[in-house]
């Protein structure tokens, strides 16, 4: 960086040092606070103009609004081309959008909420990204860049099919053992089986992680598949093939089934609002908020492992004990 700057009160060129403070700005109406950085005049000790630190400053501030509005970050935009190995021009037109409006973000512009929820989805679902090149690849303008992109993808999901067996023969085997079970009442029970697994059995059924919506924890890809049913059930399937699963996984999916999905979503969305995972990882977020922070699966081992200790539960089966008590302090 630039040692010497023109000081404005001294007149002449001068060194100066940087020291940062709480600081806030305003950006579309709203404040912001953040920690700025300044530089100040070595001579005189009066504020000087030094334009690397202002860019630094507003990159900071944008860093800030990002966060605050849920925007998803520099970091995240620069990840998808290398991800699914295309050119930010090319992807912009999967995308749909103008040659250059990826690009655009890639150097640091703002996308609106709607074209950040876009790219997050095509940043966390390899699946979704492979439709938009299979729909779009008519408009790329080599098929080697079709090709190349399409052999990264489907990589990547051979790699995650293997890592999610696990959770789909779980969605299916609740699916099949329940009735009436909603997108909302299935990741709720989701989550009670990681839960309760973990306590049980000493390790997670699965891979996935949950976020902390506004009506519990969601599993996102999950929510996902299932969106378009709303608060309606689920349809049913028949005979899921669970001859791999091990006799002690399926008692804890049976205890789960029986304690746990005899309850509504909405109620079930009731228990985990007075769960620690849920409450702490939220922090201070309000009510309405939509976040897609994680809930530490270490927070959920340890909160459960404190559930079983009050209940002193020594099987799947005192699942109920909890279930119950939850359910008399609503
Ligand atoms: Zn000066």
């Amino acid at each position: 960086m630039n040692r010497i700057v023109f000081c404005p009160e001294c007149r002449q060129d001068v060194k100066f040092s940087v020291r940062e403070k709480a600081d806030s700005a305003e950006l579309k109406g709203k404040a912001y606070e953040f920690i700025s950085k300044n530089a100040y005049c070595d001579v005189c000790g009066s504020e000087v103009y030094v334009p690397e630190i202002e860019d630094e400053n507003l990159k900071t501030l944008y860093d800030v609004y990002r966060q605050k509005q849920g925007i998803i970050s520099l970091e995240d935009i620069r990840a998808i081309p290398e991800k699914y190995n295309i050119g930010k021009r090319p992807l912009s037109l999967l995308l749909g959008w103008g040659e250059q409006t990826f690009s655009r973000y890639y150097d640091g512009d703002m996308p609106t909420k709607q074209y950040s929820e876009k790219l997050k989805q095509v940043l966390a679902d390899p699946a979704y990204y492979l439709s938009l090149l299979e729909n779009g690849k008519d408009n790329l303008k080599s098929d080697k860049a079709y090709e190349k992109s399409k052999a990264a993808t489907e990589s990547l999901l051979n790699i995650s099919v293997s890592q999610q067996s696990k959770m789909e023969c779980v969605v299916k085997y609740l699916l099949s053992q329940c009735r009436d079970i909603t997108p909302l009442s299935l990741q709720k029970a989701l989550y009670y089986v990681q839960g309760f697994n973990y306590v049980f059995f000493g390790s997670f059924l699965f891979e996935e992680n949950c976020e902390a919506w506004v009506h519990g924890p969601v599993y996102r890809d999950i929510y996902r598949r299932y969106s378009s049913y709303c608060y309606d059930p689920i349809d049913s399937i028949e005979d899921p093939d669970v001859s791999s699963m091990p006799a002690e996984e399926k008692v804890l999916l049976d205890s789960v089934v029986k304690h746990i999905c005899c309850y509504s979503g909405k109620t079930l969305e009731s228990f985990t609002h007075l769960e620690t995972p849920w409450i702490s990882t939220r922090g201070n977020l309000s009510v309405e908020a939509s976040t897609d922070r994680v809930i530490p699966k270490q927070v959920i081992g340890e909160y459960f492992s404190s559930v079983k200790d009050k209940y002193r539960m020594l099987t799947p089966a005192n699942i109920k004990d909890y279930a119950q008590d939850m359910f008399s302090k609503l």
